[in-house]
């Protein structure tokens, strides 16, 4: 076996990350159901329409400061201009008045300027006489005034399909007048741990037995407004019960996540049981390190990811192919992220073979601003922990066997 002989001489075998990548989006459909919710209740979800504004914006003339509105033609030559205060407009006021000609308005920020008035003073430019006002500068025509849709125009297109609502896009469809919005309805991800080994935290471990770190580690990941978790927890690795589990998740939900049993050991049940309930297997052997042993695959509507079981494997998988599945899957309009470039503060010696994501911790940064990395345990080890202390994954090319201190490097921060 590849990892046995330690050369990785098989890795040829197998899909790049970039293929099997391509592949797992290339199934990952969109789910086709959408729902209508408040926008009250929209926060976190995928938008399912594109998005054009229902009114201009602003939707009328108002003042962009706090002063006076007058009408420039009221004006002498100068140099000093006195003008009567006859009127106020505050925000939220209609905008009506009756201030008769050769009179100036008090105004407020966001307040109607009325369609005779053209120009606004800024208050710390007027100087308070007796029931008016006095100025020095000539306003200019149509000063501090904001136009009604000179920011944008109702029809104007403001957010498209399958961004997620964010503080950003929550305020943005608020202004454009949207009580209710069009979303994905949620994704029903069924989520299992395989493993005769996995004892829950908090519990005594027993002799062989290990803590279920995967669990915890993709509720977490999958902790998403725009998803509805199902978590059976641990299953064992008994072929009757698993195949059970598998056929119910693939009954009820939109995406199947689990970890662990998708190897070739006698223990390694889930590729054969997922195809003997009739699922079709798209990938099963990645050239990544950690992580080989990864499977995706569908039956009917339902889309499988089976983790490897070792959690760092697991997590370093999931961020970079599983997630991006779970994304489209969900209707989001997303692209992996590209990796920042930092450079190398040690030396680098490994095996060519497999494209590998090593976590990483940030020592410093040159004084170009480049992030300067230390190496952390090799990533094929199981120690979960320090992937807690890590910044991000480096990523190391197939074909790298060295790489001298300083070299550049691709980086995924965390
Ligand atoms: P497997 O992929 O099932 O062969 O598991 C590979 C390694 O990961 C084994 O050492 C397992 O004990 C370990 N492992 C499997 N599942 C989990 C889990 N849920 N949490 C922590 N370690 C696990
Ligand atoms: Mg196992």
């Amino acid at each position: 076996m590849a990892d046995g002989c330690g050369c990785d001489q098989h890795a040829r075998m197998y899909l790049t990350v970039t293929e099997a990548l391509a592949r797992g989006l290339a199934v990952a459909d969109p789910i086709a159901e959408t729902e209508t919710v408040s926008l009250i209740d929209a926060t976190g979800r995928v938008l399912a329409e594109d998005c054009t504004s229902k009114v201009d914006m602003p939707a009328f003339d108002n003042s962009a400061m706090d002063g006076f509105a007058v009408r420039t033609t009221d004006l002498g030559k100068g140099p000093v201009f006195n003008l009567p205060v006859a009127g106020r407009i505050a925000a939220g006021d209609s905008g009506a008045h009756d201030t008769p000609a050769g009179a100036a308005l008090r105004i407020f920020t966001g307040a109607p300027v009325p369609a005779d008035f053209d120009a606004v003073l800024m208050q710390e430019d007027c100087e308070a006489t007796t029931g008016g006002i006095r100025f020095t500068r000539r306003p200019k025509p149509c000063q501090h005034i904001r136009r009604a849709g000179e920011d944008l125009k109702a029809g104007a297109p403001i957010l498209s399909q399958g961004c997620e609502i964010t503080a950003r896009e929550a305020a943005a469809l608020a202004s454009a007048g949207y009580g209710d919005v069009n979303v994905f309805r949620k994704l029903k991800v069924t989520l299992f741990s395989t493993g005769n080994e996995l004892q829950q935290p908090g519990e005594p471990l027993g002799p062989g037995q290990i803590y279920n770190s995967n669990r915890y580690m993709l509720r977490a990941l999958l902790n998403k407004p725009w998803i509805d978790l199902m978590d059976i927890g641990p299953v064992a690795d008994d072929p009757e019960r698993l195949e059970q589990v598998l056929r119910q998740a693939c009954d009820d939900a939109d995406l199947i996540v689990t970890t662990g049993g998708v190897s070739v050991g006698d223990e390694d049940h889930m590729p054969r049981l997922f195809e003997a309930i009739g699922g079709q297997i798209d990938v099963m052997k990645v050239a990544m390190k950690p992580g080989k042993p990864i499977i995706f695959g569908r039956r009917g509507d339902a889309l499988y990811v089976g983790l490897p079981g070792n959690p760092v494997s697991a997590f370093v998988t999931w961020q970079i192919i599983g997630s991006h599945m779970m994304a489209r899957r969900a209707g989001l309009r997303h692209t992996p992220p590209t990796p920042e470039q930092a450079v190398l503060a040690e030396p680098l010696q490994r095996h060519a073979g497999r494209q590998e994501y090593r976590p990483v911790m940030i020592d410093d940064t040159t004084s170009d601003g480049v992030p300067r990395l230390r190496l952390m345990a090799p990533s094929y080890s199981g120690r979960v922990a320090t992937l807690a202390q890590a910044d991000g994954l480096a990523v190391i090319p197939a074909e790298t066997e060295t790489l001298p201190q300083g070299h550049k490097l691709p980086f995924l921060r965390f």
